[in-house]
């Protein structure tokens, strides 16, 4: 059985069948006999049912925020906040479909030459429990414009979630197992992605288990696009809007309660202005409100398990015995839920735990550095590549920066976000492949060249 599980209350929400060897193979016949039927659709014709997704999430908005909220601990606002996004990505994907898979002409020696885009087939989408819904419907809805069917495999603390997202999308009509939810564990992976039926993997999740997933799709010769961890640079330099900067690292680095890929993580700010941002940032943090995710106002609900707890405090408890300084929490909260406050560590050096691995909570980390020079190489010494975010009121130079910096996105005067218009993906650990945007999209259609004769001479 799967367990549901409250981590606000270290109570059992209950508990639901893990799929059998006979309910696997009925289920991806039937996926597999779906995404056929719906690959010979045009584009317009699916384009509808999109829409008809983002309406049932509309209409189901509470009871499905609730569900996340429960299972993971997010804030119910986030969680609410959640399910918007994720029927705005369908909306999205609904208009620009078939924009985005119109055959595109090219000039060539041929009559007629042009590229074309074909569905894989069905992709297996292994999901992790921090975004719950975001992180399966960010991939799901280009998926399935294209024509493709989607199998999903969710982290196994959030089977009702799981569940609720199938029930989600034939509630709203979809041929039946177009999207499959199947409860199985990791160790099941393996053989879905050898399965004939499975065209493609999707992977969302931590860098070692994405190396063995990126490993076994690759015996099997199937296309992957991996999204991993990340450790994003937040960089102040001493010509930023200081204020307006803490108060967007304030939600870049404690929005989910910490968990989050592109939350900032490491603050690398300029001495000039090291003191006064440490201050706006400190009180910023201290508004925050540990409590009941459920409960109205509060901001930093429990962490998903307190198996996460405990490594994070770990990781505090490390770059403390390595030099750093605590100026708020670095402590868990005493009591049921795995609750640990706002944290802010200062005088990090590159070489703590703290800067060298992903702190997956709500620990930020101060690294103050001499020069503009000293701020990129800091922040590229990182294994990781996700997001980054650069202030300065200096736009021309944040340009030249920009492209300094390995990431696979930067944001200049902002919060890193996914946004349903713009790729979203890493370099480096945090994996490749794109994400969202036309590219993100092209990503698992077969890209195919048709050339028509006679050649021209
Ligand atoms: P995780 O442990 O890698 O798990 C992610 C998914 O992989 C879950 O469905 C999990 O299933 C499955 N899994 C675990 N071990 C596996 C194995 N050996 N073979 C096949 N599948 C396996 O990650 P997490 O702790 O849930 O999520 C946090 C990590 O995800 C962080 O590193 C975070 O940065 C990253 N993340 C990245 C992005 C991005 O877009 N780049 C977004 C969100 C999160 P079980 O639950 O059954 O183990």
């Amino acid at each position: 059985m799967m367990q549901s599980f409250n981590p606000a209350t270290d109570t059992v929400l209950g508990e639901f069948p893990i799929c059998d060897a006979g309910t696997i193979e009925h289920r991806l016949r039937t996926a597999a006999g779906s995404q056929q039927a719906w690959a010979r659709l045009e584009v317009c014709q699916r384009t509808p049912y999109l829409l008809q997704v983002a309406a049932v999430l509309r209409r189901r908005k509470d009871e499905l925020a609730r569900t996340m909220t429960l299972e993971m601990g997010k804030p119910l606002a986030e969680s609410l906040g959640e399910i918007e996004k994720c029927a705005w990505n369908f909306e999205y994907y609904a208009q620009q479909g078939e924009t985005f898979l119109a055959d595109q002409v090219v000039a060539s020696a041929a009559t007629d030459s042009r590229i074309v885009y074909d569905p894989l087939g069905l992709v297996l989408a292994v999901m992790p429990w921090n975004y719950p819904f975001w992180q399966v419907m960010r991939a799901a809805a280009p998926v399935l414009v294209g024509g493709n069917g989607m199998v999903l495999k969710h982290a196994s603390n959030v089977p009702q979630c799981a569940l609720a997202l199938e029930q989600v999308f034939k509630e709203a009509g979809l041929p039946e197992g177009l999207f499959t939810t199947l409860l199985v564990e990791s160790s099941a992976v393996r053989g879905l992605i050898e399965d004939d039926r499975i065209a493609a993997v999707t992977f969302t999740g931590s860098t070692p288990v994405g190396r063995s997933i990126a490993a076994q799709a690759g015996q099997a010769l199937k296309k992957q696009v991996l999204e991993l961890g990340g450790s994003d640079p937040f960089i102040v330099l001493a010509d930023a809007d200081i204020e307006a900067a803490a108060a967007v690292a304030v939600k870049a680095r404690f929005s989910n309660t910490g968990q989050s890929c592109i939350s900032s993580k490491r603050f690398i700010v300029e001495a000039a202005a090291a003191d006064r941002f440490t201050e706006a940032f400190v009180a910023g943090a201290r508004k925050l409100v540990v409590g009941d995710p459920l409960q109205a106002g509060t901001t930093i609900g429990a962490m998903a398990r307190r198996k996460l707890r405990d490594e994070l405090h770990a990781q505090v408890v490390a770059s403390v015995r390595e030099g750093a300084r605590v100026l708020i929490g670095g402590q868990p909260q005493e009591g049921p839920g795995a609750f640990y406050p706002p944290t802010i560590l200062d005088q990090v050096t590159p070489d703590m735990t703290a800067a060298r691995e992903e702190t997956f909570g709500p620990a930020a980390a101060i690294l103050r550095v001499s020069s503009v020079d000293q701020a990129i190489a800091v922040a590229n010494d990182s294994p990781f590549g996700l997001g980054a975010a650069l202030w300065t009121r200096d736009l021309d130079r944040a340009r030249q920066l920009t492209r300094r910096i390995d990431a696979g996105a930067v944001f200049v005067n902002g919060m890193v976000a996914s946004d349903p218009r713009l790729p979203f993906g890493g370099t480096k650990q945090s994996g490749y492949g794109r994400e969202l945007g036309h590219l993100g999209l092209h990503e698992f259609m077969n890209i195919k060249t048709v050339w028509t004769g006679p050649a021209r001479t």
